[in-house]
């Protein structure tokens, strides 16, 4: 830039140049003046001028119209030339005789100014001068030409002034600091902008390679000059590196160092190298702010037991997981890449029993956007079924997709227990049949049925062990306890998948029987009587007979509850034993 601005000669030194060569002029021809105009139509003006006093120039005026103007023009005496007669400096002083004009034509033919030459008496102008007067309008040519030049070069300095005075207010806004060393002799220097990022004032920063090496971080040290030496030695086409640098307080801000050799002498030894550092402090903050947070979200989902995920449903129907922690392995026996990868991979695993049920429970989280909760079971390759809980909120994106968040977690061990506090609930322990609250429970869910679809049947038998208490007074209670299971053995042998049995206490059995009509039902209880009959329980050496008497009833759709259909057998039942036992009755 420098360079530049010190041709920037000043205004007038063409001017000097024509005022010159119109003396010249002016001597050679020996005439009273000569007179350079010079710019196109409706721009002209008095370039130059010798012999001419300024009151003078002034009524010049146009001097003939150069548009027409061809070759030479000479005039051997105004006074008597019909368009210059009556012409200011013709009547008045300096009283003109004699004028020449010749045009200065540009290359493309436009006639760029006029040299005239002007005396107070009559005169011509011979070959040889005709010829030199073309040759000084050629001469103010060229000077025209580098005048034009000049005034071009002065337009470009302005404006790379201007480009590099709005760099350098960029470079002042962005944070960058300059620099510029000197490799061949180790010398560096910094701009203002680059000592003020480091909290220095100009004069103190030294400029020695040496010294700008001292306030590198040392954790960088070795990295930086790795860094600078691959370019100097032309293994990297520009350098590029972020490192720590030394404030004038003692901290350590974090920029980035980027330069370029501009210059290498004939056998590629690098001379000077430029560049800029920018202060990247805050950038690098944000970043490990941002990893932070990155890296404690990873974790949290990662060490949450289960499968936390993200997943989205786009309008066309098309799924994906956008995030899935690594608890996929253990939910589901897949990685979590697998997963991201194929979300279909996961209903696949579903069990087919509940397939339909998980579909059918996201599709209607997707529609009404309601928390998607599901308890479902999933087969695994090489495991027992594994029973999994899932909950997840929906939100609508603006594209129309769902977006679930949520997790899957393990339930199988509760599910486990949760199958044997219910079977706890729900059986009697000594024969494994339903308890009584169990078998009412069923006998409710029969009725109902019959209620819902009427011109079904369905009876009910009440069964009671005659002379139990016997039993027990002779062969001892345990052997009575075994009676009650040889009972309920018998009993469930019969029972189709249908029909129900419970104890109701005791020695008291019940069994309902789907779609069995009461003649049925007096088969069904023969059967157990007849079997009863055939299987003594045996104990040491000895046959111990049971006998059973039973009321039937029928369950009718117009049953107010299933007591009072139970009770109904309990009539017939007491109705059996009244009648000698070992009978069956029907209500
Ligand atoms: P009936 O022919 O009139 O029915 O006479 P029963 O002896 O069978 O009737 P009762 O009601 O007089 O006696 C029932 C007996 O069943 C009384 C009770 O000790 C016995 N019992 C009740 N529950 C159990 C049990 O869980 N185990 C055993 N071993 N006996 C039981
Ligand atoms: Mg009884
Ligand atoms: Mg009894």
């Amino acid at each position: 830039m420098q360079s530049l601005y010190s041709n920037d000669a000043p205004a007038s030194a063409n001017d000097e140049r024509f005022d010159g060569l119109l003396r010249l002029a002016r001597r050679h021809f020996d005439v009273m003046a000569a007179l350079l105009l010079t710019g196109g139509e409706g721009r002209r003006r008095v370039r130059a001028c010798a012999g001419l006093s300024a009151v003078q120039l002034a009524r010049v005026g146009l001097l003939g119209n150069w548009a027409c103007a061809d070759g030479l023009y000479l005039v051997a005496d105004a006074q008597r030339d019909a368009s210059l007669r009556d012409h200011d400096l013709v009547v008045a002083a300096p009283h003109l005789r004699f004028l020449a004009a010749c045009p200065m034509r540009a290359p493309g033919g436009d006639v760029l100014g006029m040299l005239y030459l002007f005396d107070d008496r009559p005169r011509e102008l011979d070959a040889a001068q005709q010829q030199a007067l073309l040759e000084f309008a050629g001469l103010a040519l060229e000077l025209l030409g580098r005048d034009e030049a000049d005034a071009q070069q002065r337009q470009e300095i302005a404006a790379l002034r201007d480009s590099e005075r709005r760099m350098a207010l960029a470079i002042a806004g962005s944070g960058t600091g300059i620099w510029d060393r000197n490799v061949a002799t180790g010398e560096i220097h910094y701009s203002s902008g680059w000592k003020a990022l480091l909290g220095y004032a100009d004069h103190e920063v030294g400029n020695r390679i040496e010294e700008s090496y001292t306030r590198v971080h040392p954790a960088d040290l070795d990295y930086v000059k790795a860094t600078i030496a691959a370019h100097l030695e032309q293994r990297t086409a520009a350098y590029e590196v972020e490192h720590r640098l030394r404030c004038r307080d003692g901290r350590y801000k974090w920029v980035c160092s980027r330069g370029k050799v501009v210059e290498r002498d004939g056998a590629g030894k690098p001379l000077r190298m430029i560049g800029t550092t920018t202060d990247i402090t805050a950038m690098r903050t944000l970043a490990e702010r941002l990893q932070q947070s990155a890296a404690l979200m990873t974790d949290l989902t990662n060490e949450i037991p289960g499968m936390v995920f993200q997943y989205r449903r786009q309008p066309d129907g098309e799924s994906a997981f956008s995030y899935v922690s690594a608890g996929a392995e253990v939910i589901c026996g897949l990685s979590a890449e697998q997963l991201l990868r194929d979300a279909q991979a996961l209903p696949a695993l579903v069990h087919p029993d509940d397939r339909a049920a998980y579909l059918a429970s996201f599709e209607a989280s997707a529609r009404q956007l309601t928390p998607w909760r599901l308890e479902f079971r999933l087969q695994l390759p090489g495991q027992a079924l594994a029973w999994r809980q899932g909950e997840a909120c929906p939100r609508r994106l603006e594209d129309g997709s769902v977006l679930w968040h949520g997790f899957i977690t393990d339930v199988t061990e509760r599910k486990q227990i949760e199958a044997e506090l219910q079977a706890f609930a729900t059986t009697d322990f000594l024969t494994q049949l339903a308890n009584r609250r169990h078998f009412m429970q069923l006998l409710d869910a029969e009725l109902a049925r019959l209620q819902r679809s009427p011109g079904q049947c369905a009876t009910i038998l009440m069964f009671d062990l005659d002379h139990f208490k016997a039993i027990n007074d002779r062969w001892g209670h345990s052997i009575g306890d075994q009676a009650l299971r040889h009972f309920a053995a018998i009993l469930c042998a019969q029972l189709r998948k249908t029909d129900a049995a419970g104890r109701m206490g005791g020695e008291e059995f019940a069994a309902v029987l789907s779609d069995a009509d009461l003649h049925q039902a007096r088969h069904f209880a023969q059967r157990i009587q007849g079997e009863l009959a055939k299987t003594p329980i045996l104990h040491g050496g000895e046959q111990i007979f049971l006998a059973v008497s039973v009321g039937i009833s029928a369950l009718r759709a117009a049953d107010a509850s299933a007591e009072a259909a139970l009770s109904r057998s309990d009539i017939a039942l007491y109705c059996a034993k009244r009648g000698g036992r070992n009978r069956i009755e029907c209500h």
